[in-house]
């Protein structure tokens, strides 16, 4: 389980988070919705070791990674698909996955198995660069990279950023899939229809503060979310 309590984070006198407390449960699909600059990505960033928060805690299983270095929240077993994806465009699809081996860990054929059966454009295009794939591939390949080293907690930065809808669905039906299987996920999306749809619990963000929580159903009934997310 992930729990994150009393979170602050700054960028020099910017509050972009200030004292917010999430939770995601071992297999459970956490989703934090939010406008443009409401703190979702610092606060995943400051999750997953990339953001040095100013105050708070943020535990793994009980073991605070709030002051850990980034390889070290990796091993720990928690890792992160960043906003734009960010993938290494000089190298093949394959060599991508390979480097999670910097977690410690080589490249596990039955893991890469996973990610192919997962992503099937992956295997067809294995031996292409990353660069040359289109936004939904990267987006594919940012997921599978991540899923190189067996995280007990995945957290996806805006997954459906750019991409078009019918791509949109087949990254949603991964992550469906992932959670079908006991994967714990915890996500931040714009996207507030296709993330009620698949999660079990959310969170409203809204100027660094969490505003609302709660179950999809009860948050697709909410006025606010209604009015600013769904309508
Ligand atoms: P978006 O959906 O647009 O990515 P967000 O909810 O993820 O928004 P953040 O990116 O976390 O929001 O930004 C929160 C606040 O912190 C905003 O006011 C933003 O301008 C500011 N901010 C974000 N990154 C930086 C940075 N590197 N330097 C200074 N300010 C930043």
């Amino acid at each position: 389980m992930l729990t994150v309590s009393k979170l602050s984070a700054s960028y020099g006198a910017i509050q972009a988070v200030r004292g917010i407390d999430l939770q995601v449960k071992a297999g459970s699909l956490c989703v934090v919705l939010g406008s443009n600059g409401a703190g979702k990505s610092t606060t995943l960033r400051s999750i997953a070791g990339l953001h040095r928060p100013v105050s708070g805690s943020i535990s793994l299983d009980g073991a605070e990674i709030s002051r850990l270095p980034l390889h070290k929240v990796v091993r720990s077993g928690l890792a992160l698909v960043p906003e734009g994806r960010m993938v290494v465009a000089p190298l093949t699809v394959e060599e991508n996955l390979g480097l999670s081996a910097f977690a410690g860990r080589n490249a596990d054929p039955e893991l890469l198995d996973k990610v192919y059966t997962l992503f099937p454009r992956l295997a067809e295009r294995r031996l292409q660069k990353a660069g040359l794939l289109s936004g939904g591939e990267q987006q594919m390949l940012a997921i599978g990279r991540a899923l190189m080293t067996r995280p007990q907690m995945l957290v996806l930065d805006e997954p459906s950023m750019g991409l078009a809808p019918s791509i949109v669905d087949l990254v949603f039906q991964a992550i469906v899939a992932l959670h079908r299987e006991g994967q714990s996920i915890l996500l931040v999306e714009q996207n507030a229809a296709i993330a009620l749809s698949v999660c079990d619990y959310g969170y409203v963000m809204r100027r660094g503060q969490i505003v609302v929580e709660g179950t999809p159903d009860a948050l697709k009934q909410n006025p606010e979310v209604l009015e600013a997310y769904l309508s």
